[in-house]
């Protein structure tokens, strides 16, 4: 088989050295890839949002199979671009997309299909936004309806804060057209968790929870990143509430896709909030997740060539995912200031690290004659797995030190309140 990666991040990574695994697939390319990534497929300088291109390689190359991690191209209609020329792609169309693409419609959606989620005001303009304020209790979550990479939440503490968030958006548009709508929204308290599951639009296998750590500094503060670590299990979900969340959102959510004629087949993300009344969506995305990727890869036992193409073939059947009773933990090393100013183009050295548990995925990295440089603030995931929770996450920070160069900085307690749960749970 010869497959074809769409991306360039450390998700990518993990999916191409898992598809290496797999005795179905000889050739791997990547579009565009980063330096990590040139280490297991050939890299081809496309860009992801040029998808003509990225459907004439395929088409020329005679791809068996393409697998697109970010948003961005899935929004912008590879996988229609795709199906029109007969190529397998797995990943949902531009309409099924729009669950993550638009909040506005993510929204709506939910609410037509009884779907758990915050309350929420769409609003075209300041004044619309402010009149709904003043209904809301503080803090109050201000979203932009479309793609911001994970930078277009923002959880305001006060009036004050919500009008200059307001300001950045309308006056200063510091969205463009990702914030003509925006979204004033109940602040839901409780455990963030990711639920993931593969579908091919009518049935579904579920993917090993993660939780990912989206806030830049430890104590879940500062502005909220791309991820800046995740491990896998999740810990803090119990198989009672996977249950529900099986129930009261995930199997709506498919079959609701399908009946407003948007099948969606691919990687359905579910990022929810544990709240006191039950699991309640926070958002979709429509591709896997990152960091989650990384350490669900490094537990998953399954060829990951063979499930991905079945799901193209509009087939995955009874499948069930299988994972690896080990537990698995990512450390993002970024460069200071991410996400927001930050430092580009500096040398990276990396340490040997003797410890065969531990993978490296490059995120923002690339060769430039013969050194590897930092190209984007999150550098790379630090991965490592083990019998324990806490024995993966000591690997990881064991090796995180390892990548160095100017600026390079990693949350120091990813996971820490989960093995606090942990130990709680089981009475230590
Ligand atoms: P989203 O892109 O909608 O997932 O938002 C990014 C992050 O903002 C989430 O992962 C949460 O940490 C936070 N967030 C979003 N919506 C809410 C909400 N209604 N209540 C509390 N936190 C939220």
């Amino acid at each position: 088989m010869r497959v074809l990666v769409v991306g360039q991040g450390a998700r990518e990574h993990a999916i191409a050295w898992k598809l290496r695994q797999s005795p179905l697939v000889k050739e791997i390319y990547a579009a565009p890839g980063n330096a990590g990534i040139a280490a297991v497929a050939d890299c081809v300088n496309i860009g992801v949002a040029d998808i003509i291109e990225i459907a004439d390689f395929a088409e020329k190359l005679k791809m068996d199979l393409t697998v697109v991690g970010p948003e961005l191209p899935l929004t912008l209609g590879i996988v229609d671009e795709f199906q029109k020329r007969e190529l397998p792609i797995f990943g949902p169309t531009r309409l099924a997309a729009e669950l993550e693409g638009s909040k506005v419609f993510s929204k709506e959606f939910m609410r037509k299909y009884k779907i758990p989620t915050a309350d929420s005001t769409i609003c075209n303009s300041t004044d619309e936004a402010k009149s709904a304020l003043k209904k809301t209790k503080y803090p109050a979550v201000i979203k932009v309806e479309g793609l911001a990479g994970g930078k277009g939440v923002v959880i305001a503490k006060s009036a004050k804060e919500a009008d200059q968030y307001l300001h950045v958006i309308f006056e200063d548009k510091k969205f463009g057209n990702a914030a003509n709508r925006i979204l004033i929204e109940e602040y839901l308290e409780g455990e963030e968790v990711s639920f993931m599951v593969i579908t091919d639009g009518t049935k579904f296998a579920s993917m090993a929870p993660a939780k990912d750590y989206k806030k830049a500094n430890d104590g879940e503060t500062g502005p909220n990143t791309g991820g800046m670590g995740a491990h896998s299990p999740a810990v803090i979900l119990k198989p009672e509430t996977a249950g529900e969340i099986v129930k009261t959102i995930v199997i709506p959510t498919i079959h609701g896709m399908a009946e407003e004629g948007r099948t969606y087949s691919g990687c359905l993300y579910v990022g929810l909030m544990l709240t006191a009344k039950g699991p309640k969506v926070l958002e979709y995305n429509c591709r896997f997740g990152d960091p989650e990727t990384q350490v669900q890869m490094l537990r998953l036992q399954d060829d990951l060539a063979e499930v991905l193409l079945n799901v193209t073939r509009g087939h995955i059947g009874d499948v069930k995912l299988n994972w690896r009773k080990e537990a698995a933990a990512c450390v993002g090393v970024v460069v200071n200031g991410y996400p927001e100013e930050y430092q580009k183009g500096q040398e990276i050295a990396i340490d040997p690290i003797n410890d065969p548990a531990v993978e490296l995925f490059h995120a923002g990295t690339m060769k430039r004659g013969g050194k590897l440089l930092v190209n984007t603030g999150r550098v790379m995931s630090v991965c490592a797995h083990a019998a324990t929770l806490a024995e993966a996450l000591a690997k990881a920070y064991a090796a995180a030190p390892k990548i160095r160069f100017e600026g390079a900085r990693y949350r120091r307690y990813i996971g820490y309140r989960a093995l606090e749960q942990r130990k709680q749970a089981v009475g230590e």
